[in-house]
């Protein structure tokens, strides 16, 4: 019997927060009433694009752009849980099981630590396996440290 084909994928994704009162901030497919929320086509959740593109990364099925073309109008304002949940799918449609994605969140603000489990939870219900979310601020450096934004970095191992 062949020992299985273990692959690591990495994710990275960065959004600008906007004066737009219309935009909502969601992060990890929750909701943070009376934050600024984040420029994107999609609703901009930086923490499930980084969880899919390191699943896409990890099945070699190359990134989030190319499945969730950021000039579709089909995915206007989208609900990125629901991509990431498209993106573990055609993960396992290739025959991975996914081990489990962990992600660190970039931002001096909102703070992640009340809602971090809320986030975990839906992350995993989409993925199917494990997620678990960590927040670190930016220390006052630089864009992230001045809140101009929020970024997430993830990795993901799955196997087969
Ligand atoms: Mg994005």
């Amino acid at each position: 019997m062949r020992p299985p084909t273990l692959r690591v994928g990495q994710g990275f994704d960065i959004h600008a927060f906007v004066d737009d009162p219309e935009r909502l901030l969601v992060l990890g497919g929750v909701h943070f009433p009376g934050e600024r929320g984040l420029a994107g086509h999609s609703d901009a959740d930086v923490v499930a694009h980084a969880c899919a593109d390191a699943l896409l990364g990890a099945a070699g099925l190359g990134d989030i752009g190319q499945h969730f073309p950021d000039d579709d109008p089909a995915f206007a304002g989208a609900d990125s849980i629901g991509l990431l949940r498209r993106a573990g799918q055609s993960v396992r449609d290739e025959g991975w099981t996914v081990g489990n994605v962990d992600c660190a969140v970039i931002c001096e603000r909102p703070k992640l630590a009340p809602r971090r489990q809320d986030m975990a939870d839906r992350l995993s219900d989409a993925v199917g396996a494990p997620v678990t979310v960590k927040g670190n601020r930016a220390e006052g450096l630089g864009a992230l440290g001045r809140t101009e934004g929020i970024a997430a970095m993830a990795v993901a191992v799955v196997w087969r």
